[in-house]
């Protein structure tokens, strides 16, 4: 039996488990939350893969690259000279280290003010909602919640014959941690992340090669605005090798010699450092005892349905663990809606209007169907772009790459997706988010009045060019 009982017990601190337990609190449950990751100096460090290793040290990292790259590039335009630049990589990567323990600390302050109980060690769920803690410190015990939340997130991918070390061959782990910036790096995989984290080693100074297997750099957006995309990093000297699968890597004097094939040809490429970016899977090794009641689908994520219910009663699981985006706001939002559901109120997420971003420069954001996947579900429907180089704001900021694209449904007019490249768009497919979520159509973004002069100023003209009477484009 259990020693204690609990209202919910949460496996999994991350953004999808934080939240729900801070949710649960507000709404006057028993919480205990349970997350196993600790920092160097032992202390807990709550807030999940996004905090600790994710979109937060990422996130510190593309901004200070960024400072370096403007000072370098984009300050003689607007008449700044500066004399001489130097990058302090030690520094930066203590900062981001410091902005990661600010909101550790924070984490752990919220769930004292929330009355949470936390702790810091490896939770495994048995039968009967019976969890069993390892403390990272201490006895193991046992307890018992009338609701158990599974949380545990994800961890990378790793392919045959590429052994990461931590050093030379690295996950998104070590990629943010460099005390020097690589001669050369080498990038498998050119999604998200290796698209972020190639970017940032290549403003500070790097060769960045990304191989990537697919015929198409980002196959999920529409061609013409992957086109575009191609067509920046380029520009900015990331070298994308599209159709290229990597055989091997292996360390040779230091360095690392990876063997790819493009096409029928076998190629060698010797990098300093390697990033191994292939994509994630579900954390759910060692998170269940064999009779726990839940059950996993074949690509081991913990099946549940679509108010995340799991096979067993009263456990819930939600984030990385479960099918859907491998998103932040996605995980934390499913969070909320499984404690609302559990406190018998209308806990509700639309999977089909969750935002996407890359925090690339330009910025990369899309949201609901692209013209293949509409084409695909047979769907008649009009497109309407525009760009930002024909909009004031971004050329006064000296940011004018990229473009918005809405596509609407041909006989509603209703909005069915939309993707951005340019300056903000991480903040600005916020306004087509909330248009879609009430339902909203392209003709309502295309008479809302947007300040000027702005770059939302291209989402309405992207609105208006939906029926083709977009003002400032011939
Ligand atoms: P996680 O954040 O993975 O948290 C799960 C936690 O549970 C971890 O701390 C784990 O150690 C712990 N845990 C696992 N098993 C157990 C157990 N048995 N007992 C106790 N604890 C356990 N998403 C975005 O939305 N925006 C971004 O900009 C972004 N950037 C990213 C950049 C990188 C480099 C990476 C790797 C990911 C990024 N993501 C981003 C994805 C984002 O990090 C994840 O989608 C998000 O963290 C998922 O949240 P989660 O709560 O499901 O799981």
């Amino acid at each position: 039996m259990s020693d204690k009982e609990f209202d919910l017990i949460i496996i999994g601190g991350g953004p999808g488990g934080y939240v729900a337990a801070i949710r649960a609190a507000q709404l006057e449950m028993k919480v205990l939350l349970i997350d196993d990751r600790q920092a160097e100096d032992g202390k807990p460090a709550p807030g999940g893969t996004c905090l600790n290793v994710g979109c937060v040290p990422s996130k510190a990292l593309l901004d200070s690259s960024k400072h370096y790259h403007h000072i370098q590039h984009d300050y003689a335009a607007h008449g700044i000279s500066v004399e001489s630049v130097a990058m302090d990589i030690g520094q930066m990567i203590g900062r981001k280290r410091q902005v990661v323990k600010q909101l550790n600390g924070g984490l752990l302050q919220l769930f004292k003010a929330n009355k949470i109980e936390f702790a810091n060690g490896r939770g495994q769920l048995l039968a009967d909602r019976v969890v069993e803690v390892a403390p990272n410190e201490g006895e193991t015990y046992r307890v018992h919640g009338e609701h158990v939340i599974l949380a545990a997130g994800s961890v990378p991918f790793t392919i045959p014959n590429v052994a990461i070390d931590g050093e030379h061959i690295v996950d998104n782990v070590g990629v943010l941690e460099f005390d020097a910036v690589p001669e050369r790096l080498g990038v498998i995989g050119a999604g998200v992340i290796g698209l972020e984290m190639g970017s940032v080693w290549k403003r500070l100074g790097s060769e960045v090669i990304l191989f990537e297997a697919m015929d198409q750099l980002l196959p999920v957006i529409d061609k013409d605005m992957s086109r575009a995309a191609v067509r920046e990093f380029k520009k900015q000297g990331l070298d994308i090798r599209l159709g290229t699968k990597v055989a091997g890597a292996e360390l040779v004097d230091g360095k690392v010699s990876v063997t790819y094939s493009e096409g029928d040809e076998e190629k060698t490429e010797v990098f300093d450092k390697l990033l191994v970016a292939v994509g994630r899977r579900a954390a759910s090794e060692a998170l269940l005892a064999e009779d726990s009641g839940v059950e996993l689908t074949e690509r081991g994520q913990v099946a549940v349905d679509e108010h995340c219910r799991t096979s067993a009663d009263n456990v819930w699981a939600i984030g990385d663990l479960v099918r859907g985006p491998m998103l932040a706001h996605k995980a934390s939002e499913e969070g909320v809606a499984v404690v609302e559901t559990i406190a018998g109120q209308h806990g509700h997420i639309n999977l089909d209007h969750v935002p996407w971003v890359i925090y690339t420069d330009p910025e990369i954001a899309w949201v609901g169907q692209t013209e293949k996947d509409l084409k695909e579900a047979g769907v008649d429907y009009k497109a309407g772009s525009f760009p930002f180089a024909a909009t004031g704001r971004g050329l006064a900021m000296g940011e004018a790459a990229g473009q918005v694209k809405i596509l609407a449904d041909a006989e509603t007019d209703r909005i069915l997706g939309a993707q951005i490249i340019g300056p903000t768009a991480s903040e600005m497919i916020a306004e087509i988010v909330v248009a879609m979520e009430f339902a909203g159509a392209s003709e309502d973004l295309a008479r809302i009045v947007h300040a000027h002069p702005t770059l939302s100023e291209a989402i309405h003209e992207a609105a208006l060019a939906v029926d083709k009477r977009a003002i400032h484009k011939a």
